[in-house]
This record gives C-alpha cells, sequence and structure tokens, in this order.
C-alpha cells in the first residue's frame, strides 16, 4: 500500500515546523579485521543527528555467520541505539542510519537500514533522498508482482536489485540504479561488502575516509572525524564505490550528461558547520552568504542578532561586513528539541518562547539587524520579531541568508505547499508588515552560487523553479 502523503514532493511533516525540514544521514565502515563498528557508527549517527531525530537504526554483518544483524528504533540515537556504547560487537562491515519522521509515514516501518535476505545474498540499505520516480516505479513492480512492506524508496532500490538478471554486482547495480531519478546517497551492505553511491545530480552529499584499511561513509564529513582528523574525499556524483575482502573498486553508473545539482540548503541551513559538503566548508559558505546580503544593505543598526542556531554564522559574516556589531541577542533553550511543536497556533507562541527569549540588554533601544536561514511560512518570525519588540528593541529589519522559496522540493527535503510559502503571497514590504518588521530583506538570487562556491552547480529549484530531474507523477 502505498501512501501517498509521503510521496512526492518530498515528504511532508508535522504542520508547525516553521521551515525547510531535512530527512536522513547515512553512515557506514568496513575493517580488513573484525573490530567493534557498531560503536563507531554509534558515534557517527551521533554526528548526524540534526539530519533526523524520529529514528535510527544500524546493521552490520556478523563475521562468524556471515548474516546481516540489525536494531532500529524511534527516537534520537543515544535513546535507540546506547546499548551500543557498552556491547561489544565485532563486525566487519556496518551501516547505520538516522531518519525524520513522516505524516504519512509509520514510523518504525519505515526505519531504515532495511535487511533482506533474496536472490542476491543479504543485503541492507539505508538511503538519504528521494527517488522522484517512485510512483511510476512502484506501480510497474507491484504490476509485476512485487510486495511492498513499506512505503519508503529504499525497499523500491532492493526490488530493483533482485529483478536483475546480471550476477556481477556492479552490474547488478548500474542497471538497478539506473532506473531511479531524483536525489539518493546510499550506504549498502551486500554480504560482506560496504557500498556507497550517490546520484548523478550529486543532490545530496556522502563522503569517505581512508584510514589505514579502515574505510568510513558518511553524509557529512564531521561523523568521518568523530574520533579524530583523517583524510577524505567525496564520493563523486554517480559513483558507486564498493570494499570487500576480495577488494576496492569504484565506477560511474552512466547515463545522461548532468551539470551537478547539489542541494543549496544543504550549504544554507541543514549541514553542520564544521562540515564539508560539495568540497565546500559549510562555515565559509554561510559567512559568504552573511556578507553577501549585507553588501548594498544600508541598513541602520546598532546590533546583528541571529536567530539561533541557524542563523549565527551568516549573521557574523553580516556583521564583518557592515560593521554593526555582532552579538547575541537571542538566547536558545536548547534542552526544547522538538518537544514544543504544537499543531495549535495559539500555543505555538509559547512553543517558540520555550525555545528563543530575548537578551533585553543587548536588545533594548537598539536597531535590531536580526539573521537567519530562510523564510517558509513566516509564522515563527513574526513570533520572534514581537519578542524583539517587547524586550524593548527600537526596530528590527529581518535579513534573510537565502533567496525567497516559491517552489516545493521534490528531492528529500520538506517544503510546504506554495500556498504556504509567504513568499508566494507577498512581496518583501509586505512580509515585513506581516510579520511586524520594520523592513525585509533576502539574499539575492544572482549571489547564491558564488557564496557557495564548491565543483559543481546546485540545484536552486526551491528558488527558481528550475528542476534538474524528474519532479515525480505527472512529469
Ligand atoms: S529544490 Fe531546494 S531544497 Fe530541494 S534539492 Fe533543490 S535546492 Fe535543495
Amino acid at each position: 500500500v502505498v501512501s501517498k502523503a509521503v510521496k512526492n514532493p518530498a515528504t511532508r511533516i508535522a504542520e508547525p515546523e516553521d521551515g525547510p525540514v531535512h530527512h536522513c544521514g547515512v553512515a557506514g565502515a568496513w575493517s580488513p579485521v573484525s573490530a567493534n563498528l557498531p560503536r563507531s557508527l554509534f558515534f557517527m549517527l551521533f554526528s548526524l543527528q540534526h539530519r533526523g531525530q524520529e529514528s535510527a537504526g544500524l546493521a552490520w554483518t556478523d563475521p562468524a555467520s556471515g548474516a546481516i544483524e540489525h536494531e532500529k528504533g524511534l527516537g534520537m540515537v543515544r535513546e535507540t541505539l546506547g546499548s551500543f556504547l557498552e556491547r561489544d560487537v565485532p563486525a566487519r562491515a556496518a551501516i547505520g542510519h538516522v531518519r525524520y519522521s513522516t505524516a504519512g509515514g509509520s514510523g518504525l516501518r519505515n526505519a531504515q537500514p532495511r535487511v533482506v535476505e533474496c536472490n542476491k545474498g543479504r543485503i541492507a540499505l539505508a538511503h538519504n533522498g528521494n527517488i522522484s520516480n517512485s510512483d511510476a516505479l512502484r506501480a510497474e513492480l507491484a504490476a509485476d508482482g512485487a510486495i511492498f512492506q513499506s512505503s519508503s524508496d529504499t525497499e523500491l532500490i532492493l526490488h530493483l536489485m533482485t529483478r536483475s538478471r546480471k550476477s556481477d554486482p556492479s552490474e547488478v547495480v548500474r542497471e538497478a540504479f539506473s532506473r531511479l531519478e531524483g536525489s539518493y546517497s546510499v550506504v549498502m551492505l551486500w554480504n560482506d561488502e560496504l557500498w556507497a553511491i550517490r546520484d548523478p545530480d550529486g543532490f545530496r552529499p556522502l563522503y569517505l575516509a581512508t584510514d589505514g584499511g579502515l574505510r568510513l561513509a558518511a553524509s557529512e564529513t564531521c561523523a568521518l572525524l568523530f574520533d579524530g582528523p583523517r583524510p577524505y574525499r567525496e564520493i563523486a556524483p554517480g559513483e558507486a564505490w564498493s570494499i570487500g575482502p576480495s577488494g576496492e573498486r569504484s565506477f560511474a553508473l552512466g547515463g545522461r550528461e548532468r551539470s551537478g545539482a547539489r542541494c543549496a540548503f544543504e550549504l544554507i541551513y541543514f549541514a553542520r558547520p564544521d562540515s564539508e559538503v560539495f568540497g565546500r566548508s559549510v562555515h565559509e559558505a554561510r559567512t559568504a552568504l552573511g556578507a553577501a546580503l549585507a553588501e548594498d544593505d544600508g541598513v541602520p543598526g546598532d546590533v546583528v542578532v541571529p536567530v539561533p542556531d541557524s542563523g549565527n554564522i551568516a549573521a557574523m559574516g553580516y556583521a564583518r561586513r557592515s560593521g554593526i556589531p555582532f552579538d547575541f541577542g537571542l538566547c536558545r533553550n536548547h534542552y526544547a528539541g522538538r518537544s514544543f511543536i504544537m499543531p495549535d497556533p495559539a500555543k505555538r507562541e509559547l512553543a517558540v518562547r520555550m525555545k528563543l527569549m530575548p537578551v533585553r540588554s543587548v536588545v533594548s533601544g537598539k536597531r535590531v539587524v536580526l539573521v537567519d536561514d530562510s523564510l517558509v511560512r513566516g509564522t515563527t518570525s513574526k513570533i520572534i520579531v514581537r519578542l524583539l519588540r517587547e524586550a524593548g528593541a527600537r526596530e528590527v529589519h529581518l535579513r534573510l541568508s537565502s533567496p525567497e522559496i516559491h517552489e516545493p522540493c521534490y528531492y528529500g527535503i520538506d517544503i510546504p505547499t506554495r500556498e504556504e510559502l509567504i513568499s508566494n503571497r507577498m512581496s518583501p514590504a509586505e512580509i515585513a508588515a506581516e510579520v511586524g518588521a520594520d523592513s525585509v530583506r533576502f539574499l539575492p538570487l544572482a549571489r547564491l552560487d558564488e557564496c557557495l562556491g564548491g565543483k559543481g552547480g546546485h540545484c536552486k529549484a526551491c528558488f527558481d523553479g528550475r528542476y534538474p530531474a524528474t519532479r515525480g507523477e505527472g512529469n
């Protein structure tokens, strides 16, 4: 049974989350000798917790039996996989996943990694992204007798692999993955091999570290460096890499010519600032976004205040370029987590107050330049502006380090419908009136690529509507 609610565009989550939301992070490890890889995976997933907080899972190949074991559960990494800190679980290969749950998805049923025994052997697979032609593929496979146990794209990939008539693993992967459109950064255990595969457009990041015989793969470099520095490289868009007892290999999936479609929001908001994604330091990219936002702005301000934590670095870049002092005028309660997401708009303000409180000594009597990463519905910004005014701010000028969002995402990020996006209903001046700010300004779209830098092109479809790959049904 396919839940339409969780398919194209990218899966929706609980309504009150007022911002783009990421879905998943993946990690994998391979060692030439048995080691406690599940414990290493615990730390790697802990480093990727920001990419998904609703479920976490691990799978590893038992070196004695060759079986793939797995554990997964709903909740944060510490809650679901904390027992691995105390256990000694030998393995030569392991993968893991953190996931953001969905409105239509049924929690544990869609948790990853997904583990199967099939005509191709034992496989465990974890996926970050959104297969945008999944409805068509699912219908085709169902017509051919396939039975689905979840609504996740991960199961779809496994079905495609089992249907391949090839025997060489590289050919099986090439054939199965050539059917996929959209975004995927995949880690996979296939018997005693570790695989890492990235879609040809390169929507989601995927990195590989080499440390003697040890190999680590992960969505972001922060997970590769969890216990110290080691050399790493990006898995290239369209690259399939694997390692196992018979050696290491890498090949191109092939297919149509691509110009690169790395998700701009990975650098703007999702990735951890100490990570490198798409060959670019996240911290540097956000600093550049803030600096570009300050250029030609000329707004009279006394203090630059970030919306923590996502606005911190862009605000610093803005302050440096504008010469206006930076200060923390909003205090974030780091213990609030997602526990105060409330569907009732009347209670929403209290939820925001539980997370963010103004620092009166910083903002009172000041002209505040308030810097955030993006504006989606505008509901949270309206509350924050009110909090700052309550604390005595004389003026509040809202600045966004991304361009105006006009379109939904089909490649793994949850963005509300066009109708809900405030930039589709109002001009910046009208938004200012709506949220109670003195002015609102967005990063000009023309400045985005130069700020994001790195190698290859970026997907900017949610800003300009130019989708680099299939969008899903009817496209
Ligand atoms: S549409 Fe936007 S959020 Fe989706 S992949 Fe492209 S840049 Fe990222």
